[in-house]
């Protein structure tokens, strides 16, 4: 079951502790789109969200954006914030996190993946060995089905369906 569980939990990106990543040696984030950094029926992505990229930036942190929404959306927010990105990427298979780190271009134990849903990207970043953060999503619904989720897991944590 420890493929399911994020490394670290925040209740938004704003809170990810940037220093804790550097002392980790963490040189890079790929991080997903919807309901991570803008809601998933937004299309423009806030002040406060590209602030936000600025800093880390500044940081030196390497980024790579990854969405498994249409190549237009995710194309967009890559080029407003000048990040390169994946589309339709399928998360949480390995071929879209595996260009992520080729993208990067550092090890998979410098990488930290954000993002807000546990069976496509915590599950998808820990089969590659990222440290991964998990955040509640921006968009209520969506925040639903993660509570939903989260129910799901502790049942087939019960019923002892995975043995790790
Ligand atoms: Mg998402």
């Amino acid at each position: 079951m420890k493929i399911l569980y994020p490394d670290k939990y925040y209740k938004s990106i704003f809170d990810v502790d940037l220093k804790v990543l550097k002392s980790e040696g963490i040189k890079g984030i790929i991080i997903d789109v919807d309901n991570t950094i803008v809601p998933w029926s937004d299309k423009k992505i806030s002040d406060e969200v590209f602030n936000w990229f600025q800093i880390i930036m500044s940081k030196d942190f390497k980024l790579c954006l990854i969405s498994n929404g249409m190549m237009r959306r995710v194309e967009y927010f890559s080029n407003q914030l000048d990040i390169p990105a994946i589309s339709n990427a399928v998360k949480p298979r390995k071929k879209a996190f595996k260009q992520g780190l080729k993208i990067l271009d550092i090890s998979n134990n410098e990488v930290a993946l954000i993002g807000d849903q546990i069976f496509t990207d915590i599950l998808g970043g820990n089969r590659m060995g990222f440290q991964t953060i998990l955040v509640d999503p921006l968009n209520k619904e969506e925040f639903f089905t993660t509570k939903l989720m989260r129910l799901l897991e502790k049942l087939v944590i019960k019923r002892g369906m995975y043995h790790g």
